[in-house]
């Protein structure tokens, strides 16, 4: 039998003897194991939900990984460990979501079952986790458990087509139980375990299995209910482009909607990555949306409007399109959201609503710095020539040279550097 606390055994046995490490157990933590970036004994993990073991040179070193990738053979050979029983014949599937996943099983109850998939080519089988697309149960996505097709992919549609000869074009996967409500803020993301991680975070997920699979069955079904729609996809370029689409969608039919964007996902993985990470919660959402705001600004004003909202600077500089601006929010701003810019007694308006954000975009002082892309290079050393690289973001002007590798921030003046 499986059970969340023999794993959470399983790995604080296995990281005490690796000598990798050299954990030492002190109470609830295991504590000074050797830091595999710094080598400082610094390493420590808790031995309850024993998921990341993190460097405690914070500020100096930051350095944390997950268990799962630093002992990827205890997060393996579900079907050999936990075999189906007569009793439970979705036992390698629930090990596999509760170990692997660190889903709990109790928020998932009845949205999968353990099935098989056969190998045509080696006539071998192995065990999935299926996930019904429909009532009828006529249509699946499964995730295949310790092994994976000839072509590397893991995942597996298959059953009866609809109609229109696809299997899933306009429909989404949703969680056994979940009821879409008057008022409900629905998250549309790419995959079935995104969608439960986000659950696990207190959200409403849905899973359109492809960043351009836009679920108007789902919508259709659900307008004029006050719905407001959440996009996230993937933080990647398909994953951006359809963002925008799918907003321009929902925009054309009045339904209220905005966009959640991840970090790259190159840089912290996916939803379920970042649940598994402990990273998704109230605040780290609030960012996503504020990372999606500047990505999805239809003029360089408006960009700079949420990024005053979010930084309160009164002036900075941002990259929009292929040209860079700098911005100040000057008397004019004040002025006019105090109200002197109109007639009679002007009130006070606040700068979040609509009209605040119209005061703002039309008076906000901008002045473009320079029409190149945001990657510039100029030659940077008094004895070699050497390239060095200017990158924008938001805001801060980063320098990046050639010979140490190493980022030096600091704020550039800025026309000169870009002539
Ligand atoms: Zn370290």
């Amino acid at each position: 039998m499986y059970s969340q606390e023999i794993q959470e055994a399983e790995i604080v046995d296995a990281l005490l003897n690796d000598r990798r490490f050299d954990f030492k157990d002190k109470g609830e933590y295991l504590r000074k194991g050797i830091c595999p970036s710094c080598n400082k004994k610094e390493l420590f993990v808790r031995k309850r939900q024993p998921w990341q073991v993190k460097c405690s040179r914070e500020g100096n070193c930051q350095y944390e990984e997950t268990t799962r990738n630093l002992l990827p053979e205890l997060f393996t050979n579900y079907s050999e460990r936990f075999p189906k029983t007569k009793e439970n014949p979705h036992a390698t599937a629930d090990a596999y979501l509760a170990h692997n996943r660190h889903f709990d099983l109790g928020k998932i109850k009845g949205s999968y079952q353990q099935e098989a998939w056969r190998d045509t080519d080696t006539g071998e089988y192995c065990d999935t986790i299926r996930f019904y697309l429909d009532d009828k149960k006529s249509r699946y996505w499964e995730r295949l458990i310790d092994k994976s097709k000839g072509n590397g992919q893991r995942a597996n549609f298959g059953g009866q087509r609809k109609e229109d000869g696809s299997v899933y074009r306009g429909d989404v996967w949703m969680p056994a139980g979940m009821k879409i409500a008057k008022g409900d803020q629905i998250w549309i993301v790419e995959g079935i375990f995104h969608a439960i991680a986000l659950m696990h975070a207190g959200k409403k997920a849905v899973a359109a299995f492809s960043c351009n699979n836009f679920p108007e069955n789902l919508i259709n079904q659900h307008k004029k209910k006050d719905v407001t729609w959440v996009i996230a996809l993937d933080n990647e370029p398909a994953g951006r482009k359809y963002s925008k689409k799918h907003i321009q969608k929902l925009k054309a039919i009045n339904e209220a909607c905005a966009v959640a964007l991840a970090p790259p996902e190159k840089d912290s993985g996916d939803w379920d990555d970042l649940y598994r990470a402990g990273k998704l919660n109230d605040k780290f959402f609030e960012l996503c949306f504020y990372r999606a705001q500047l990505f999805m600004a239809e003029s360089p004003e408006e960009k700079a409007y949420f990024y005053y909202l979010h930084n309160q600077r009164r002036q900075f500089v941002l990259d929009y399109g292929n040209a860079i601006y700098s911005f100040k929010k000057g008397a004019e701003v004040d002025d006019a959201l105090a109200g002197d810019k109109k007639e009679g007694d002007g009130e006070a308006v606040d700068i979040k609503s609509n009209e605040g954000k119209e005061l703002f975009i039309k008076y906000v002082e901008i002045d473009r710095i320079s029409n190149c892309t945001p990657r510039v290079s100029l030659s940077a050393g008094r004895r070699h020539s050497r390239r060095a690289e200017i990158r924008i973001s938001s805001g801060l002007l980063q320098r990046r040279t050639g010979r140490t590798g190493g980022v030096r921030r600091q704020q550039l003046g800025k026309p000169q550097l870009l002539q």
